[in-house]
C-alpha cells in the first residue's frame, strides 16, 4: 500500500492559483485537430495516480502535419508534446485535464495548459516558454498543486452521487459530470426541484463521510468480477474497459465489503487517499438542465471557504444597512417589503382620491371638458393610466394634461379624446411639448397620447400654466369658427 500522502494547501494563495489555471486552460486551444492525427504512440500515464513530479524522456511532439520525432522544439511553438511516460491526467471521464510544467536540466520550460487523451496517447498542449526542447531530453514532469483541488472535488462527487440516492431514492442515476479545481458540477435524473431540507440533508451525509475520514481505495478488476461488487455505480451507456479500475469509499476490500452504504463507481478519476482531506463540503445551486434532469454544482475545500466568506461578508452586509443582527437579517426585510406593498397601496389609493378631484375641478371650454392638474404619481405608466381614466370619466370630449414631480423629475402626460383630434385638428404632442416647452422640457408622442419631460421639478406649475392656456386659446378658437 501507497504511503499517506500530504495535499499542497496554501489558503492565501487559493484565488491567484484559480485566476492562473482559468487563465491557462483558457489560453488557446488547440493549435491542430489532433483528432485526425495518426500514429500517435502510446504513452504510459501510470504515474498520474502519484501526485509526484516525475522524470520522463520527450517521445515527440505534433504539428498540424502529425507527429514530430526529431529536430528541436524552438522557443515559443505552441503545440503538444509527447513524453515517454508522465503524471499528467488526461482529460476524461469529467475529470479536466491537468495543466503545469515541463522543466528541462537546462532550464528550459514548455507550459502545460491542457492534457488530452487520444487513444493511449496523453498530449501535453501549450507552449515554448523557455530555451527548446529535443527528442529524447530528460524533462521533470510537474503538475499544477490545482490538481489537489480537482481530487478534493472528485472524490466528493463520488460522495455526493451516494447521498443524492440516500435522500432522493434509488431511482437518481448520474446523467454526466464535470470535475475541476474550481467546483464540481454532478448533473442526475430527477423529476422535479430537490427541497432546500433534501439539499441540508445530501451535504449533511457528504460531511458526515468527510469528517469520518474514511479511506479511498482504487483497483483495477476484471469487468465481470467488478460488476458484481454490491451498489457499484457506473454511467449508463458508457463503454468501461476490461479490466476496469473501481474507486471506492469506506473500504479497501469493495469485493468483501462492500454493501449499500459504500459509494463505489467505475472512475479512471484521480482521488484523495482519505475522505477528511476534502475539508468540507457545499452545494452552490441546484437547477433544471433538461426534463427530468437536475444539476448541482458544489464546492470543496479551499473552495468552499472562499464561497462561504463571500456569502458571509454579503449577509453582514445586508444585516449592516437594516441595523439588526445577520439572524434578523431575513425577517427584517419581509417586513419591509410587506411595508413598501402597503405604501404602494396607499399610494395608488391617493392617486385614485386625486382623480376625482381633478374631474370635479374641470372646464369647459367650446363643449370640450379640459382637465390640466398635478397627481403625485411617479411612474409614467401609471400617469397614462390615469390620463385614461379621466378621458374616460369625463364622457365626451375631453382635453386631458396630467403633471407629477415625483421621483426628482418632471413628467407630463397629455391625452385628447379621439373625436376631439378628429374635430379640432388638435394633437396631444403639440400640447404637451408646449406646456414642457415653457420649462425649457422636451416630448413626443401619439396625436391622442403624448408625454415630455423636464429637468426642473420645481417649475411644474408654469408647466400646467402653460398647458391650461395653451388648450384654451385653441378650443376658444374652435368654438369661435
Ligand atoms: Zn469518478
Amino acid at each position: 500500500m501507497a504511503a499517506e500522502r500530504g495535499l499542497t494547501v496554501d489558503m492565501e494563495g487559493y484565488q491567484r492559483e484559480m485566476e492562473r489555471h482559468r487563465e491557462i486552460s483558457s489560453a488557446g486551444g488547440e493549435p491542430f485537430q489532433a483528432a485526425v492525427i495518426t500514429g500517435l504512440p502510446e504513452t504510459d500515464d501510470s504515474a498520474k495516480y502519484a501526485d509526484a513530479p516525475i522524470r520522463a524522456r520527450v517521445f515527440g511532439w505534433v504539428t498540424a502535419d502529425g507527429f514530430v520525432g526529431e529536430g528541436k522544439l524552438a522557443p515559443g511553438t505552441e503545440t503538444a508534446v509527447v513524453l515517454e511516460r508522465t503524471n499528467f491526467y488526461g482529460e476524461s471521464g469529467g475529470q479536466v485535464g491537468d495543466c503545469g510544467v515541463l522543466r528541462a536540466d537546462d532550464g528550459s520550460e514548455f507550459a502545460v495548459r491542457r492534457t488530452r487523451l487520444f487513444g493511449h496517447c496523453v498530449l501535453h498542449f501549450g507552449k515554448m516558454e523557455k530555451g527548446s526542447l529535443t527528442r529524447a531530453q530528460t524533462v521533470t514532469a510537474e503538475v499544477d498543486p490545482s490538481r489537489f483541488d480537482t481530487m478534493r472535488n472528485h472524490t466528493a462527487t463520488h460522495l455526493l452521487n451516494w447521498a443524492l440516492r440516500k435522500v432522493l431514492g434509488g431511482h437518481v442515476e448520474q446523467a454526466g459530470s464535470v470535475v475541476e479545481p474550481e467546483r464540481l458540477r454532478f448533473d442526475f435524473t430527477h423529476g422535479q426541484a430537490v427541497t432546500d431540507e433534501q439539499l441540508a440533508q445530501v451535504e449533511r451525509l457528504v460531511n458526515q463521510r468527510i469528517l469520518a475520514d474514511e479511506p479511498v481505495s482504487a483497483l483495477v478488476l476484471p469487468l465481470e468480477q467488478a460488476r458484481r461488487i454490491p451498489g457499484v455505480r457506473a454511467v449508463f451507456g458508457e463503454k468501461y474497459p476490461d479490466p476496469v479500475r473501481v474507486v471506492c469509499v469506506g473500504t479497501t476490500d469493495p469485493l468483501r465489503q462492500a454493501g449499500e452504504d459504500t459509494p463505489v463507481e467505475f472512475c479512471g478519476g484521480t482521488h484523495l487517499q482519505r475522505t477528511a482531506q476534502a475539508g468540507f463540503f457545499k452545494i452552490v445551486s441546484e437547477e433544471s438542465v433538461a426534463r427530468g434532469v437536475r444539476r448541482i454544482t458544489a464546492v470543496t475545500g479551499r473552495g468552499a471557504l472562499e464561497h462561504l466568506q463571500r456569502l458571509d461578508q454579503a449577509a453582514r452586509a445586508v444585516a449592516g444597512a437594516l441595523r439588526v443582527p445577520v439572524e434578523e437579517a431575513p425577517q427584517r426585510v419581509a417586513a419591509l417589503l410587506g411595508e413598501v406593498r402597503q405604501l404602494r397601496k396607499q399610494s395608488a389609493a391617493g392617486a385614485l382620491g386625486g382623480l376625482e378631484e381633478a374631474l370635479a375641478a374641470a372646464h369647459t371650454v367650446g363643449g370640450v371638458k379640459v382637465i390640466v392638474c398635478e397627481l403625485p404619481i411617479e411612474s409614467v405608466e401609471q400617469m397614462r393610466s390615469a390620463v385614461d381614466q379621466l378621458r374616460q370619466k369625463a364622457a365626451g370630449p375631453a382635453a386631458v394634461l396630467v403633471g407629477s414631480r415625483q421621483g426628482g423629475k418632471l413628467t407630463l402626460v397629455a391625452g385628447l379624446s379621439e373625436d376631439l383630434v378628429r374635430s379640432a385638428s388638435l394633437k396631444a404632442t403639440d400640447w404637451v411639448k408646449a406646456a414642457a416647452g415653457a420649462v425649457g422640457g422636451s416630448g413626443g408622442g401619439k396625436a391622442t397620447m403624448a408625454q415630455a419631460g423636464g429637468k426642473d421639478p420645481d417649475r411644474l406649475p408654469q408647466a400646467l400654466q402653460a398647458a391650461a392656456e395653451w388648450v384654451k386659446t385653441r378650443l376658444a378658437g374652435v368654438g369661435r369658427r
